[in-house]
Parts: structure tokens; C-alpha cells; sequence
């Protein structure tokens, strides 16, 4: 039977993880659930945008949105606007907007009349109201709105300590998750290669029937003990460093309801606004810059005086293990594999697999095989379309300034998975049929709107005279719910305060 579970880190995996199989177990009372985390390794510490997959899960862990919000410094997040991620020489100062409201407004795909009549409007500004309301700095609810409930979609902006504070209090509090600080040195295996005991030298031997691997870039148990191989994706994924600094705002200073990913010659910028500060990281590719040329850049970026700042560099290694699951060992988190922080992905896989895991849980070895290699290949199908997502930003992009840009068009850095689908968008666009899931984490939505944010050359094709007529006037009910939300909406940083004054109406 398998009625001891550790998870090893405490960082926003480890209490994602936590709080995941805490509720789901809340069944099995027979579970021991205990964290471990070492006293003196610190948690990575960023990890600030998230994507609306997150708001279930918090509301499946019945934590308030309202507390979330006061105890975690969040915002709103509705989008993300990527910022000259074309070349200004052609079409100067550009951006378009990645929006969370689907951009097929009442089931109908607006592709194929924007690529014919509208190529003049900005993609997401046709397909969504949501484009307004973010041009506009709105919130996406009102104070009368239901905690996790909104008018338009959204996700958050939070500070990464906080929040992993925030999921071990409340683990620990509804869940009786065990807490525990020691560093896991060793493990103990049976003659099948299964997971017995971990070794700390703080805690001693730690009987365990099943292991979580949450220990972040170390994977010190799914990598190094259970010697599972990284997969290493940095020849398709060229930006392999961050350099991230938090800078104090003012009071009343404007909240952005999204993102801001700005690109410049070897990487991009990260600008996530807070209630108290910013974070704001500099990606590039230290192939292609120098961290000298980064900090004047990330320098020039903030305005001036990044030297008052304690800023700091972080490696990123690029791709994912082999496998993620082994024997009675998941690796979940930054112990199961990175892409670069472009469209939040890590946050959303380490929600996925914990989603994944704990709706499935092994009650014995029996089923354990099973088990290993569904959720194998389902994550295995998760990581590969997120490394096509990311690279697509970077691969039909038109900038030639600097070689690192050059280099990511170069077919020699684009997986052969990608490479077929915009061949084949070079012909038609997108269709809900190119993607053959129930479940992707990035969708036909996801590709539509940075394919023609990005304006990528799509013939336009032939409409039917019905089909015009129907997209005309679903493109007027856009345009007019976007009055609507507009009228009732009040500014992001407005809707805040409110939420730190009175709290939001409780489920
Ligand atoms: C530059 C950058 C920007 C990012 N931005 C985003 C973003 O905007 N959105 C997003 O979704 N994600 C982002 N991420 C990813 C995000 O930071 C992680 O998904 C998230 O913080 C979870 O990290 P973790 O818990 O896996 O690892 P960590 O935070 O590193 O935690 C590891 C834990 O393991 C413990 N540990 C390590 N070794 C041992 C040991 N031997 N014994 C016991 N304990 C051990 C440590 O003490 C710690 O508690 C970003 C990552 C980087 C690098």
C-alpha cells in the first residue's frame, strides 16, 4: 500500500504539489503527506506571471481570492503584450497582445475575415473586447464579482515568496501536510530500483512509500539519484540567462492588467507589475550577449540606476528529463524540466502534473507501471508543444538586427514538429483540427493570436458570401461589448484597492 508521501522542496512546486494531493487525499485518511526542504538551499524566487488555469486550482484548494490577493501583492494579469517582436526598420514601434479571452467570439473563428478584409485592425483588437480593456488599463471584474469569477479571463502577477508562504500556511493548515527542514542526501532502494527511505542528515532516515521530486534546478532525487537523463533543448531555445532586479513604485502609479515582454537584440525584457513594485528580467542568450552589455541594457531599461538595486543573475537550463515519473518517483517543478519564463509556462506544468498526479493516485504498487507511463506520455506531449509555442515567437519573427535573431529563423533551430505546422499555416490558417488532443496546453487559440500578432503571411482564403455576413456581425457585437465592458469596468489599480479595503464577494 502506498500511505507515505514525501515531497522534497518548498518552493512553489513543492506547495503546489502539497496542496494538490492534500485535498486529494483529504479521502484516503490513512496518508501521511510530509515537505521536506532544505534549511539552507533557498527557493528560486521568481516566477511572478501565471496563466487562468491557476484560478481553479485555487479554488478547488478553497482558498479565497480575496486573501490570495491582500497576502500575495497580486494583480491581474489579462495578457501579455509582446512589445517589437518585429522589426521596427518595417513596421516601427509594434506590439500585439496575447490575450486570456478566447479569439473566437461566439464559436466563430474570425481568421479567415481578418486575414481578408482587416489586416489594418489589430488581430486581438477584432476577435476580443478584451483588447479594449486592456488598452484601457482595466480590471477584468468588478468588486460585486464573485471571488474567481471575472468579465473578461484572467490569471495573476504575484510575488513568488509570498505565495509559496501562502500554499504552505494553508497545506499545512486545511491539508495537515508535515512540515519538515533537513537536506536530502541519499535514498534507499529495494531490489525492484523503488524508493525506500531518504537520508538527511538533519532528519535521519525518512521511511517513504512514494516520492515527490520538488527540489527545483537540483532534481536531486528523479536526476541525480535516480540518474534519469535531462533532455537539453538549448539548440532550439537560445536564451539560457535571466538577469531580474525588483524596483519600488510609487503609490499611485498606473498597473498594467498584463505583462509587458519587450523584445531587444539577443532575448526579451519581463516587466510584471505588482501592487508595491516591479520585477522586471532580462533574457538573453549569453551566445549572443555579454552580461556586461545585459546590465547596461537591463540598465537603460529601468531608467538608470540599477546599481541601487540588488539584482541577480540566474542560469536557466534548457529542456526537460527524459521521463518524469520513475518507479515511485515524479519530478514536478524545475526538477522536471525548464523552457524560459516567455508565456509562464512553468508555473501552468508544475499545476498540470500536480492536477494529473493527484487525480490518479497509486493506492498500491499494482498500478504504479500503468500510471508511470500515461502520465509520461501525457506530460512528454505537454513539454514538446510548449517548446514549439516558445520558439514560434522567436522563428517568424522579421527582425534581422542581430544574429541571435537570424539564428532562431534558421530551420537548423526549429523543431521538425513546428516546422510542418507553419509550413502548412503558410498555406491555410489554423484550424482546430491541427491540433489532435483533448487537452494541449497551448491550443489553436493560443497559435492564432501570436501567429497574426505577429502577422504572419497567411494567403487570405476564399469566404463564402453566409460566412462574411456572419463574421461582419459578430465582429460588430465584439466591437460592442467592448463599449459595455468599458462602461462597467474601473481602472486595474482601482479595483485593487477596493479588494485590499472591503475583499471580494466570498463562493
Ligand atoms: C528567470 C526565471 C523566470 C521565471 N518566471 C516565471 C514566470 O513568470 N511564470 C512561471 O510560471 N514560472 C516562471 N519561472 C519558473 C518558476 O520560478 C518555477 O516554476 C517556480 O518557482 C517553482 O520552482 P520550484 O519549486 O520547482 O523550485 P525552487 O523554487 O528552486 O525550490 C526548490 C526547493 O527544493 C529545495 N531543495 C533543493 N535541493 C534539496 C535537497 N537536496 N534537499 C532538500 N531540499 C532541497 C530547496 O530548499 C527549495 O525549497 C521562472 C523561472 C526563472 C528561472
Amino acid at each position: 500500500m502506498i500511505n507515505r508521501i514525501i515531497i522534497v522542496g518548498g518552493g512553489t512546486a513543492g506547495w503546489l504539489v502539497a496542496n494538490h494531493l492534500g485535498q486529494a487525499m483529504k479521502s484516503r485518511p490513512e496518508m501521511k503527506i510530509t515537505l521536506i526542504e532544505s534549511p539552507t538551499i533557498p527557493t528560486i524566487g521568481v516566477g511572478e506571471g501565471t496563466v487562468p488555469a491557476i484560478r481553479q486550482s485555487l479554488r478547488k484548494f478553497g482558498i479565497s481570492e480575496s486573501d490570495f490577493i491582500q497576502r500575495c501583492n497580486v494583480t491581474f494579469k489579462q495578457s501579455i503584450k509582446f512589445v517589437n517582436w518585429l522589426d521596427k526598420n518595417i513596421h516601427g514601434e509594434n506590439h500585439y497582445h496575447h490575450l486570456f479571452d478566447v479569439p473566437v467570439p461566439y464559436g466563430i473563428d474570425l481568421a479567415p475575415f481578418w486575414l481578408n478584409q482587416h489586416k489594418q485592425t489589430a488581430f486581438a483588437d477584432l476577435v476580443a473586447a478584451q483588447y479594449q480593456v486592456v488598452e484601457a488599463g482595466l480590471a477584468p471584474k468588478a468588486i460585486t464579482s464573485p471571488e474567481f469569477g471575472g468579465l473578461t479571463s484572467y490569471a495573476y502577477h504575484l510575488d513568488a515568496r509570498k505565495f509559496a508562504d501562502f500554499l504552505h500556511e494553508h497545506a499545512v493548515k486545511h491539508f495537515g501536510i508535515n512540515h519538515l527542514y533537513g537536506d536530502i542526501t541519499d535514498i534507499d532502494r529495494d531490489v525492484d530500483g523503488y524508493i525506500t527511505a531518504l537520508h538527511s542528515p538533519q532528519l535521519g532516515l525518512q521511511p517513504c512509500d512514494f516520492v515527490i521530486d520538488c527540489s527545483g534546478f537540483n532534481s536531486v532525487l528523479l536526476g541525480e539519484k535516480m540518474q534519469v537523463k535531462f533532455i537539453d533543448r538549448s539548440d532550439h531555445l537560445l536564451t539560457d540567462v535571466a538577469l531580474a532586479v525588483q524596483i519600488p513604485t510609487m503609490e499611485h502609479s498606473i498597473v498594467p492588467p498584463y505583462t509587458l515582454a519587450t523584445a531587444h537584440q539577443a532575448g526579451w525584457i519581463w516587466d510584471i507589475a505588482l501592487t508595491n513594485r516591479r520585477g522586471v528580467g532580462l533574457v538573453y542568450s549569453s551566445s549572443h550577449m555579454d552580461e556586461e552589455q545585459a546590465c547596461l541594457k537591463l540598465n537603460r531599461y529601468i531608467g538608470g540606476g540599477l546599481e541601487n538595486y540588488p539584482w541577480r543573475k540566474i542560469n536557466m537550463r534548457i529542456g526537460r528529463r527524459e521521463k518524469f515519473w520513475h518507479k515511485n518517483c515524479v519530478a514536478i517543478g524545475l526538477s522536471q524540466g525548464f523552457v524560459e519564463p516567455l508565456e509562464a509556462t512553468s508555473i501552468l506544468m508544475t499545476d498540470f502534473s500536480a492536477d494529473l498526479l493527484s487525480k490518479r493516485f497509486p493506492e498500491n504498487r499494482a498500478a504504479l507501471e500503468l500510471l508511470e507511463q500515461r502520465f509520461n506520455q501525457r506530460l512528454l506531449h505537454a513539454w514538446e508543444q510548449t517548446f514549439d509555442f516558445i520558439k514560434l515567437h522567436y522563428c517568424i519573427s522579421d527582425r534581422s538586427d542581430s544574429s541571435f535573431w537570424l539564428d532562431n529563423r534558421d530551420p537548423a533551430t526549429i523543431p521538425d514538429t513546428l516546422l510542418q505546422k507553419i509550413a502548412l499555416w503558410r498555406h491555410h490558417p489554423p484550424a482546430r483540427e491541427d491540433f489532435f488532443t483533448k487537452f494541449e496546453i497551448f491550443d489553436f487559440e493560443n497559435y492564432l493570436y501570436v501567429l497574426y500578432g505577429m502577422k504572419f503571411n497567411t494567403p487570405a482564403p476564399k469566404l463564402a458570401p453566409e460566412y462574411i455576413k456572419m463574421a461582419a456581425a459578430v465582429q460588430e457585437r465584439v466591437t460592442l461589448e467592448a463599449e459595455v465592458l468599458k462602461q462597467k469596468l474601473i481602472s486595474h489599480r482601482a479595483l485593487l484597492e477596493k479588494i485590499h479595503k472591503f475583499g471580494l464577494q466570498r463562493l
